[in-house]
């Protein structure tokens, strides 16, 4: 039985120029575990045989960083040497591939790969408590030396084999440094776009599941490397816009059961034709959310699984259970051999069946082992889904588990045997990139939500603000006609009272005086009998007259006082007429205001029109995206309309029950129509993060070949080369230069980025490039154009060449890789030049310096780099006018070590051929001796 996870998270990648990448609609899956464990733990007899065996291998700095394969994320963390040395001599590594098609096979092509060796860590279990009685008088088999990172496995008493690994786990190595060390660095990696692949292998009983699934229910430090990987991929993705999917499934006699639905019992596998990968459509796929779910999940698949084999009558011991997710966790069946644990009531063609898969992975190990040209991988459908994870592009973690038991010494030294070799497995990592249009389609959701809601915002503080300042002027407007109306009557009231207080006083007066001449006239009367009637009459007629001028003061003073408040009067009839005016004025500047509320309120709308025609279209996108994903999945029919069901669930067309072609065709026309100018218009999007995506959707579109064309028409291999001096941003220049890479593969396009200044500026992005994928997506270019005969002068005018060694500062062999395609393309431009005699003299390479780079590089210890260069060389050496410079700069025993060491034959030859045909090369060897 075999068990099955898949977990899928897609992320924003970029996308990648080789064609022979897999850049298909597969799911980014997954990881798998296998388990096929828990045979019946009959005892065996107690066999105590020693072999020796020294190996060295991987020795110097820690552990973590020695056991991470070596690939784009850690490259500076590999041993310098990543072959292993065994007592019988070098091995050589072995670039076969489980899958076919590896970096041996792919020649002329540029596969991108990085090579990585499997990984593989053997783990002691503690003696059991049965060990502990029965084998109380016995030494254990094998014997750790952790810091050596040796195992020693006893022969006899006197003697042992000593076996080195990548890591070497006593039975003391606690669950959280036995992931660390085995599990860690391939989950990393998954996180960072490559296939990881980390499996188990051991006699039954040895702890495979415990090393690989232990749940941790009851003690959290036993937590298993499946339960502990979901949780750091968890912890590595964003929800927002990632998502993890995961499948279980059991695999029996060579069949596949769907433990998340028991009634699917047959799954099938789909392999593309094209890229090689290998999916399974056909099983269910739960989304999980949080570390909950997960273990949900794997809790039903147990429930399951339980079930199923109680159904069929079969031992849950016998299983498989397989975790995919990218990261392949494998926890294999017990590796004893049938016949030893035999007796379980399973007829012979069963038992052959059951074993069928675990014998023929070990037939594919030894056979990449040795280097064998034909890998059997057809044979069972566990090689058929690990094709990837031995001598694949994954990166590929073994851990080996042994007892301690001199009584299965046996079966622990055939599993190490199989550590052994499976260390002699080299795999070519690639990026496992793929755009996700669902992921963007949310992306640029959550994007246009948050501005929504932005704008949403800013309106309402707007409109906040009119209504604070109409009520601030309604506010001082009142304040202003209250202060003069009071006032105004405060005045009036003043005035009222003092012209009252003076007439009275006048009246007083005048009753005064009208008395005083009453009294006066009677004295008088009665004088004028007496005398002195003169002084009397004199005084009377005094009196009005003193009496008058004091009348006038005051009346004077009374029409002063008039005139003072019939200008306070006008004053303040001015002030409110002023008043009345700034009020009108108010009012129109409260209409302006409204006028532009209304403005931006009909902006608004037309933003959530454009809005709503950008989702649609995303849609759309997402449409095509799924359906193109479905069909590379299966190539089937059946899968496209599921596809479109799924879609269905989203409000959209009405014409979801066309044909399928219809459907297809009208996706694909909107795509064209509207979709790519959209996309290219989004290249100058103000907002970074939606530059970044359309970039990426352009690169990804650049990635197939039936889109190049369409994309130049709309002017986007014009915008991406813009990008280039536009952006300051990193990523945007590295995925630009990806998709100017994939669009340079094109002779046309070629000619046109030469023609718009392309070498200059991918050189200046070069020279200020940090990022090593950067500079390999713009290496890639400059060699695309390499490859171009007509282009050769132009290209080295423009600093071509130069700017190609300039990047090779960066010793990332990803980078090196292309700097030494580009120079091997240009190698064998000039050579056909020469050839044809339309070139004459040096090579521009070496005139340009390039020789003692390639001289030191010819045996660069990653293939792809050596390759190129030794193509270049043999292509240098074909030209007598660069043997001098060749000889001078120690090529010619480069020369001579590829025609006798190359492991590809046609390079050697041509090698060989070269060497023996030049006259200059000839005397320089004999001189040599
Ligand atoms: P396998 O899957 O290889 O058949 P298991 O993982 O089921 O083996 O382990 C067998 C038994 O040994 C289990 O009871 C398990 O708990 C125990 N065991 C295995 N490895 C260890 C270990 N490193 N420390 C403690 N117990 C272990
Ligand atoms: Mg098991």
């Amino acid at each position: 039985f075999f068990f099955f996870f898949f977990f899928f998270f897609p992320t924003f990648l970029p996308s990648q120029f080789s064609r022979t990448l897999p850049l298909t609609g597969i799911p980014l899956a997954a990881t798998v575990a296998f388990s096929l464990s828990d045979l019946s733990r009959c005892s065996h007899s107690l066999t105590l045989d020693l072999a020796a065996m020294a190996t060295s291998a991987f020795g110097t700095t820690t552990a973590t960083s020695n056991y991470r394969n070596g690939g784009a994320a850690n490259a500076r963390n590999l041993p310098k040497n990543s072959s292993v040395k065994s007592k019988t001599g070098v091995r050589k590594s072995a670039p076969g591939s489980l899958g076919g098609g590896g970096a041996a096979s792919s020649s002329s092509k540029d596969d991108a790969g990085v090579p990585g060796r499997v990984r593989v860590a053997v783990r002691l279990r503690p003696r059991n408590a049965e060990e502990m009685v029965a084998d109380a008088d016995f030494a254990d088999c094998v014997e750790l030396q952790p810091e050596l990172k040796r195992l020693k496995l006893r022969k006899n008493n006197w003697d042992s084999d000593t076996y080195e690994f990548d890591e070497v786990l006593t039975e003391f190595a606690s669950q959280k440094r036995v992931y660390e060390v085995v599990a860690k660095p391939v989950v990393e990696s998954v996180l960072d776009g490559y296939n990881g692949t980390v499996m188990a292998y051991g006699q039954t009983g040895t702890g495979k599941t415990y090393t690989v699934g232990q749940l941790g229910d009851e003690d959290m430090a036993a937590r298993g490397i499946m339960v502990r990987a979901m949780e750091d991929i968890l912890a590595g993705v964003s929800l927002e816009t990632d998502s993890i999917s995961v499948s279980y499934m059991q695999l029996y006699m060579e069949t596949i059961q769907d433990l998340l639905d028991p009634t699917n019992d047959n799954i099938s596998i789909v392999e593309d034709h094209k890229t090689g990968d290998v999916s399974l459509p056909g099983a269910t796929q739960v989304e999980i959310r949080d570390h909950h779910s997960f273990l949900e999940i794997l809790k039903l698949g147990e429930d399951h699984r339980f079930a199923a084999n109680t159904k069929l009558n079969t031992e849950s011991s016998r299983s498989h259970a397989i975790l995919m997710a990218k990261l392949v966790v494998v926890d294999l069946a017990g590796s004893e051999r049938i016949h030893k644990s035999g007796s379980e009531g399973h007829t012979l063609e069963e038992a052959k069946s059951i074993n069928l898969s675990l014998s023929a992975l070990g037939k594919c190990i030894n056979a990449l082992a040795e280097n064998s040209p034909h890998i059997p991988v057809r044979d069972s459908k566990l090689t058929r889904l690990l094709r990837d994870s031995f001598g694949g592009t994954a990166r590929t973690s073994l851990v080996i588990t042994v007892g301690p038991s001199p009584r299965h010494r046996g079966e622990t030294a055939s599993t190490i045997m199989f550590g052994q070799r499976a260390m002699k497995v080299e795999n070519m990592l690639k990026l496992k990139e793929e755009f996700d249009y669902k992921s963007l389609s949310r992306r640029l959701d959550i994007q246009l939500d948050k501005l929504i809601a932005e704008h949403e915002r800013q309106q309402k503080i707007f409109e906040d603000e009119i209504e604070r300042l109409t009520a601030e002027a309604e506010r001082q407007l009142s304040d202003a006609e209250r202060n003069y109306v009071q006032a105004l009557e405060k005045e009036r009231s003043k005035y009222q009272k003092e012209y009252l207080e003076s007439i009275k006083k006048l009246e007083e007066k005048w009753i005064m005086n009208q008395r005083k001449s009453v009294n006066d006239e009677n004295k008088l009367r009665h004088k004028d009998v007496g005398s002195n009637v003169l002084p009397n009459a004199k005084e009377s007629k005094v009196a009005p007259m003193e009496e008058n001028p004091e009348m006038k003061k005051l009346l004077e003073k009374e029409t002063a006082h008039r005139k003072a408040v019939e200008e306070e009067v006008w004053t303040l009839k001015t002030q409110l007429a002023e008043s009345r005016r700034s009020e009108a004025l108010q009012s129109s500047e409260i209409v302006k205001l409204r006028k532009m509320l209304d403005d931006e309120a009909h902006q608004k709308e037309k933003l959530e029109m454009e809005i709503g025609k950008l989702q649609s279209h995303l849609l759309q996108l997402s449409v095509e995206a799924d359906e193109t994903r479905r069909q590379l999945d299966s190539g089937g029919s059946e899968e496209v309309l599921s596809g479109l069901d799924s879609l269905l669930h989203q409000p959209r067309q009405p014409q979801s029950d066309n044909s399928e072609t219809g459907d297809k065709e009208s996706v694909a026309k909107l795509f064209e129509q509207v979709g790519l100018h959209k996309i290219l218009s989004l290249l100058e999007a103000e907002d970074a993060d939606v530059r970044i995506h359309a970039v990426k959707v352009v690169a990804n579109l650049a990635a197939e070949e039936a889109n190049q064309e369409k994309i130049v028409e709309a002017g986007g291999l014009t915008s991406l080369l813009k990008l280039l001096i536009s952006s300051e941003d990193e990523t945007i220049h590295r995925v630009a230069a990806g998709a100017i890479a994939n669009l340079a593969m094109s002779e046309t396009n070629q000619e046109l980025i030469m023609a718009q200044g392309g070498v200059r500026l991918l050189s200046n992005t070069a020279s200020s490039a940090e990022d090593p994928q950067t500079l390999r997506m713009v290496a890639g270019a400059i060699a695309n154009l390499c490859g171009n005969d007509k282009l050769q002068m132009k290209l080295r005018g423009e600093g071509g060449i130069k700017a190609l060694l300039g990047m090779v500062r960066c010793r990332h062999p990803d980078v090196l890789s292309q700097v030494a395609r580009g120079i091997a393309n240009f190698a064998k431009c000039e050579s056909r030049a020469s050839a044809q005699g339309v070139k004459a003299g040096r090579s521009l390479l070496i005139e340009d310096g390039a020789l003692p780079w390639i001289v030191q590089n010819a045996n660069n210890e990653a293939a792809s780099v050596r390759r190129h260069i030794e193509l270049a060389l043999c292509h240098l050496a074909q030209h007598e006018a660069n043997s001098r410079d060749m000889i001078n700069g120690g090529a010619v025993w480069e020369m001579v070590r590829i025609s006798r060491d190359c492991p590809r034959e046609d390079i050697r030859s041509l090698a060989h051929r070269t060497l023996t045909s030049s006259h200059s090369f000839q005397a320089e060897m004999r001189r040599l001796g």
